[in-house]
Order: C-alpha cells, then structure tokens, then sequence
C-alpha cells in the first residue's frame, strides 16, 4: 500500500518527527560522550611512541643514521599516502550534497596534496632525475607547499569556511588548486633559486624549514583546538576523528622538525605518521559522505516500512483495542456467508453494547474508559474461538462474528458464555470494575443475507435488550424494525418536546405519617404527545437518557418545579419542599449545580425549598468527584434523597459518605410488608437509615393497613396512591395550610 509520508505524519505524529528529524546528524557520533575512544588511544599510543623515540634518540642515532628509511621504503609509503589522499579527493569530490559541504574543500585540498606528494617521491633524494635531478632540498620543497595544502584545509574545515561558497564553485576549487600544484611544479623546477635553503647536506635542516614545520604544526594546533571545542557539537562530520587526523599530523610535523638526514628515523617517522593522519581524514568523509547517509537512508527506509506497515494494520484494525474494524469484519463476514451458502450451517452477528458506559467515561475519566475497552477487548478474544472475528465498531460497541455455526443452540451457548465472562470484575488501575453488556444476537440465513443487513438486525436487537432491563441479550426478530423505528422517531419527537411545551408537571403529595399533613410533593413529569396522548415517564426518560437530551429536560424539569413551588408558597402552602428527581446522566454530564442555582434564582426560591432525588445506582459510582459535586449542593441548602432504595447496590459505605437527607424505601419493599420477612426488611431500613440520622419514606403506600403499619415501624413519612395520585398542579388544593388525611 502507497501512502504519502503527510499520513505517515497524521496517523504517527509521535513517531513522525523521528521519521523526518534532522538526518545530518551522523550516526558515528551517537556513541560519543567522554569515553576514551580507540582513536584517543591510538593518538596517546603515537604521541608516546614519539616521546619514547626522542628519548632514546642518542643511543641509537636515529637522527642521524641513513639506513631507516631507504628509497624504496619511502617511495612505498609514498604511494601509499598518494592512494589515500586521492581516496579523499574522489570520496569527498562525489559525495558533494548539501550535508558535507567542506568536502569539495577537503577534496580538492587533497588533490593537490596527492600530487605535490607525488613531486615529492619523485624528487627524493636517490629517484632518477626528474625535470632537474632529485635532492633533498627540492623533495623538501613539494612537500612543505603539501602539509601547507593539509593545514590550511583541515583549518578551514575546523573554522566551517562557509561551506556554500564551496558547493557552487566547486569546479572553482578544483582549478584554484591544480593551478597552485602547477605554479608550484613550475617555480621549483625551472626556478630553484628562488627558494629559501631549507637543507644543506651535512648540516641538515635550516632555521627556515625549520620554522616553516612549526608555522605548520601551530596551524594545525589551531585547528585541532577548534575541533575540540566541536568534539560534541552536532556535524554533518565527526570532529572527533578530524581531531585525530589534526594530532597526528602534528606528530608528523614534529619529526619533521627533527632530522638531520632525510633518510633518518625520525623520517620514516613522520611518513608513518602522515599515512595514519590520511586514513583519519579518509575515514571522517567516507563516514559523512557515503557510510552516515546511507546508513541513515536505510534506517527510514525501515522507519517508513514499519510506518507503512502500521497503516496498513490500521486500515483493518481500531486503533484503540488493535481488534479488526468493521471493514475487516465486512470482508470476514463475506467469506462466512459465502462457506455458508456453500457448505451450509450458520453465521451469527454479536452486537454488545456496554451498559452505562457514559457514567463510567465520566466517572473514571477518559484514561480509564479506554484501558476498559482494552481491557475487554483482550476478555473478548480469550471468550470466542479461532474461527469467530471480534471486532470495534466505536465508542463502548463490539461486533462479534461467529461463523461456521452448528445451529441456533450454538450461538445462544456462546452468547452465555461471552456474558458470563464480561461480568468477571475487570482491574482497571488497580480498581476492580465490574460492567454488564447489553447483546443482540442475528442470525444467517435468515435473519438478512448480508454484512449490513446482519449488523442493522444485531444492533436493532441490542436495543432490544437495553430496553427489556439491560444486562441480558435478545435474538433478533423481525418486529423489532417497525419498533425500532418508533424509537427513532420518539427520540426526534423528544427533542422538540421541551420547545412545543409539550411536557408537563405532575405532583404526587408526600404525607407525614404522624399528622397525616401534606408535607411536601415530588414532581412527575409527563409527556404531552401531539399524537400519543399522555406519555409516561418510563416510555421516555430511558430515550432520553440515551440520547443525553434528558440534560435539558431535567434543567426544564428544575425550573418548572421551582416555578410551582414560588407559585404555591406565595398562595400561602405550608409545604416544606418539592421534590424533583435527578438522572444518574444529569448528575454525571450536565452541569447540575447550575441548573438548581438558576432555577432557585429565576424564582426567587430558598433552596430549603427543594429536593433532589437521586438513585442509589446513579451513586454507586461514588467517586470523589461526584462526592464533591453532592457535597456542594448540599452546601447550597437542598435537600438530598435517596430513590428506590433498597433496589440498587444498597451500600452502607456510601450512605455514610453522602451527606442525604432522606431514604426513600422503594415500593417493592413497602407493598411486600404484609408478606412474612416483608416487616423485617422494612424494619431494618428504617432502624439504619435512623441510626444514620436519616429520615424515611415510604413509596407506593396503596391502603390505609400498610400506612398504618409504617407508622408502627417508626417510618416518617409516605407516599402512594392510597393518599394521592398524581395530578397536575391545578388539582393540588394545598393552599390555606394544606389538606389533611386522616
Ligand atoms: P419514581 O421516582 O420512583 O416515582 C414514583 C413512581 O411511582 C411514579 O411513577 C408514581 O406515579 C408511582 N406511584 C406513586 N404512588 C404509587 C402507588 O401507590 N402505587 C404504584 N404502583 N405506583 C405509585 P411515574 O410518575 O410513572 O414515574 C416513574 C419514574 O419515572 C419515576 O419513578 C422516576 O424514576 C421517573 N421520573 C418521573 N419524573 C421524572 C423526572 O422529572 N426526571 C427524571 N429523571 N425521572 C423522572
Ligand atoms: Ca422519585
Ligand atoms: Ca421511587
């Protein structure tokens, strides 16, 4: 697959900046640091040999002595350097990119330097005649103008000389120093006399060659200076070696200083060390010039293909959980249906949908909400076999193919199994997190014949199984269509629903079981469908919840209740409060704190005057955040209780931690009070919820016995159809101090 490295750099924007970094950096000088390199320790090995031969000099008078280094060794060592120096020049001539722009510098500089030492060999005293008869003097001569050529190069490529000056003209270059190198062969050739002595047999070296070496070795002392100040500076060369080259060379130069006879030790010497200086120089540009960057080209041409190779991966796969996307799916499920309708047998569709998984993003942060969804990735594909395909359809949604399937019992099986294994408790950051999942199951041939058919059916009966209570799994059937439908359309009816002013209030009175008073009301909210008539908030606040349209409602709901209320206080009610109940979604997604103090605000109501009912399963996820959200409405001055309790996760912890007002037992429990262990429970919610400086109320409360007998438990208060129903506001006749019910 071809992708244009602008992906590359979308979909890897970490790794991208590595792909694309600065490539002149080269890869020599990633060791580095202080350690003492070999090539440290070979200039501390040359620099002694040096010291070491200075020292014993006399003995052996090796300055003095012709037979070290005889002709045929020098004209060698010679060739030698000559090989290495036009090593350089070809190296340094072709790699002219614009990473290494000293090395038409360097290059040229070690032309010339090749060739005046080519001057040299031929001149050296014992060679056959060339041009003029060989001498020391004229050998000496070509090669001072040659170490002149090696300093002044390897300075200026110590001070940077503008390196781009170098690049353009780089036939410029070429001709400056061939030209040098034919001046020089002229003027030493046909006009000897004009040269300063630098030699007189006999008496050896004179003050000026003399001078001349030390003229060269504090050049190059410059420039070994300069390449250690840039020893760990980032190059497109490694100074480093350079620094060797430069040293070396000045070792050379210093037993150049030496000699009294050309053919003495201290000659062979030099020759050596020249050679090495070379094979530094030569190592430095083959590195930058060809070793560095094709190094580098290689090492992105694997960052490209490993990039490539996760696009490509990518393309098939969710880049959160690494299971197949849905086009792999697609492709799996084609292949499915095809064996299939070949071979027979059956394919199923799995739609899992994790149940609340908003609550959990929000209460857990985002961070976790997706080391969850790994997390059941990984449980998944330990729960299905081989031949099925799981995969991420985004957000908290799975799809799960199983394919080559026996018959419908084999599905319901697995299906089990799948559940059963998502409810083991997950660990997510050291907490233990246990889910549930809603799933819709469709089944081929049958219920569609192909990928989207299958999907359409398996989410339809997710939906299904959200709606019958989640936490189970329905089979798709065909009437969930036109339902399905119905649910679409009434979500988009509900979001005109609060600007049509279609919803409305219904207040259900509460009771104080000792006056039989009204003590309070808690508002029920109804849905005034143009079509439908009177809808029920069970029909409609799980749509709304789902769709997170339930956050303006509620903000409605908020704001109608303490309008009513303002309304029946200044009517003179004694009602204390009106209770309003509050979505586990409102609390988790909407800003709740600010829809009460506007609503108490718009109205001018205390917020005494107000109750918030809150699920016990809303607070399971008592996380600090939500403690702290709690603790600042409270700190607003409402009241806080507890719905339904008793049919949540009922946990004294958090009953503890919550700064509630009021329990309110759910109706189950009250309507069970006649049965044998009914009174026991009840009795055991009120004595707690007492210890705990709770109050209590009943729900459901349907006859004058069950009032009766709450009373007897030491229950509070009461709610239920046996003292009213809900009714709107207008058939509420609260005012002058209330209605009694005795
Ligand atoms: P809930 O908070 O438990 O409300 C009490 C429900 O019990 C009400 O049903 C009420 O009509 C009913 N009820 C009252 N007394 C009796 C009785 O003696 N016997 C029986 N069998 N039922 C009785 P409703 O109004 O249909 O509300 C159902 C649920 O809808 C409420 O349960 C509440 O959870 C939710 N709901 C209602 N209004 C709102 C609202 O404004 N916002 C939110 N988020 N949820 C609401
Ligand atoms: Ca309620
Ligand atoms: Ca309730």
């Amino acid at each position: 697959m071809a992708i244009a490295p602008s992906q590359v750099y979308i979909l890897f924007p970490e790794s991208a900046p590595r792909l694309f970094a600065d490539v002149s950096r080269p890869l020599s000088d990633r060791s580095s640091a202080s350690r003492l390199t070999p090539a440290a320790l070979l200039v501390a090995a040359l620099a002694l040999g040096l010291l070491g031969v200075w020292l014993i000099d006399d003995l052996a008078d090796l300055r003095g002595s012709p037979a070290w280094f005889p002709v045929w060794l020098h004209s060698i060592t010679e060739v030698f350097s000559i090989t290495v120096a036009v090593l350089v020049f070809a190296v340094a001539w072709h790699s002219n990119h614009s990473q290494s722009r000293s090395n038409p510098l360097l290059g040229c500089a070690f032309l010339a330097i090749a060739l005046l030492d080519l001057a040299h060999l031929l001149s050296y005293k014992g060679m056959p005649d060339f041009v003029t008869p060989a001498s020391p003097e004229k050998a000496i001569g070509f090669w001072l103008v040659a170490r002149l050529f090696t300093a002044a190069a390897l300075l200026l490529v110590a001070i940077r000389w503008s390196n781009r000056q170098a690049g353009r003209s780089r036939l410029g270059l070429l001709v400056a120093s061939l030209a040098t190198v034919a001046l020089t062969l002229y003027l030493k050739l046909y006009q000897p006399q004009i040269w300063p002595r630098t030699f007189i047999e006999g008496q050896g070296l004179t003050a000026f060659k003399i001078a001349v070496e030390w003229l060269l070795i504090a050049l190059l002392g410059i420039a070994a200076a300069r390449f250690w100040y840039l020893r760990n500076a980032d190059l497109p060369y490694d100074a480093r070696g350079m620094l060797a080259a430069t040293l070396i060379s000045i070792l050379s130069e210093l037993c150049f200083t030496f000699y009294g006879n050309v053919n003495s030790f201290y000659s062979l010497l030099g020759h050596i060390y020249k050679i090495i200086s070379y094979c530094f120089i030569y190592q430095v540009v083959f590195v930058a010039s060809i070793r560095a960057p094709y190094e580098r080209l290689s090492q992105e041409m694997n960052e490209r293909q490993a990039a490539e190779r996760q696009v490509e991966f990518l393309a098939f796969h969710d880049s959160l959980t690494g299971l197949p996307n849905q086009s792999l799916l697609k492709d799996r499920t084609r292949q499915a249906l095809s064996r299939t309708q070949r071979k027979g047998g059956l394919i199923a569709m799995l739609f899992l949908d994790v149940d609340d998984f908003k609550l959990i993003n929000d209460a857990l942060g985002h961070g976790q909400g997706d080391a969850l969804l790994r997390a059941m990735a990984r449980r998944l594909e330990s729960l299905i076999p081989e031949s099925a395909t799981p995969s991420r359809s985004g957000g908290d949604e799975f799809v799960i193919l199983l394919a080559d399937l026996e018959d419908t019992d084999a599905v319901a099986n697995r299906v089990q199994q799948i559940l059963a294994g998502l409810e083991e408790p997950f660990v997510i950051a050291g907490e233990r997190l246990q889910i549930s999942v809603s799933l819709g199951a469709a089944v081929a041939p049958g219920d569609a014949e192909d990928f989207a058919g299958l999907l359409r059916n398996a989410e339809m009966a997710m939906y299904r199984a959200k709606a019958s209570g989640r936490r189970t799994w329905r089979y798709y059937d065909v009437e969930m269509d036109s339902e399905m439908q119905q649910r679409l359309q009434m979500i988009n009816d509900l979001r005109q629903a609060v600007g049509n002013q279609e919803l409305v209030l219904y207040y259900q009175p509460q009771i104080d079981l000792r006056s039989n008073a009204i003590i309070a009301v808690e508002a029920l909210i109804r849905w005034q469908h143009p079509s439908r008539g009177l809808v029920p908030p069970d029909q409609f606040i799980p749509l709304a919840e789902d769709s997170g349209l339930i956050v303006s409602i509620g903000a409605w709901t908020l704001d109608e209740a303490c309008r009513q209320m303002a309304r029946w206080r200044t009517e003179g009610a004694e009602i204390a409060c009106v209770a309003v109940n509050i979505s586990a979604v409102q609390l988790y997604q909407g800003d709740l704190e600010s829809a009460v103090t506007g609503a108490l605000k718009r109205h001018a109501l205390p917020a005494s005057c107000l109750e918030l009912e809150l699920t016990e399963s809303s607070l399971i996820r008592n996380t600090t955040q939500v403690l702290e959200k709690l603790d600042r409405l409270k700190r607003l001055g409402v009241r806080l209780s507890i719905d339904d309790f008793g049919t949540g996760y009922s946990s004294l912890a958090y009953l503890q931690r919550l700064a509630v007002d009021m329990l309110k037992i759910d109706r189950t429990f009250v309507q069970n009070l006649h049965a044998a262990d009914g009174v026991a429970i009840v009795s055991a919610i009120i004595q707690m919820a007492t210890a705990l400086g709770l109050q209590t109320l009943a729900e459901g409360v349907e006859d004058q016995l069950t009032g009766e007998a709450l009373q007897a438990l030491g229950c509070d208060f009461a709610q239920g159809y046996h003292y009213a129903r809900p009714c709107p506001a207008a058939n509420l006749a609260l005012g002058n101090g209330g209605r009694n019910f005795a």
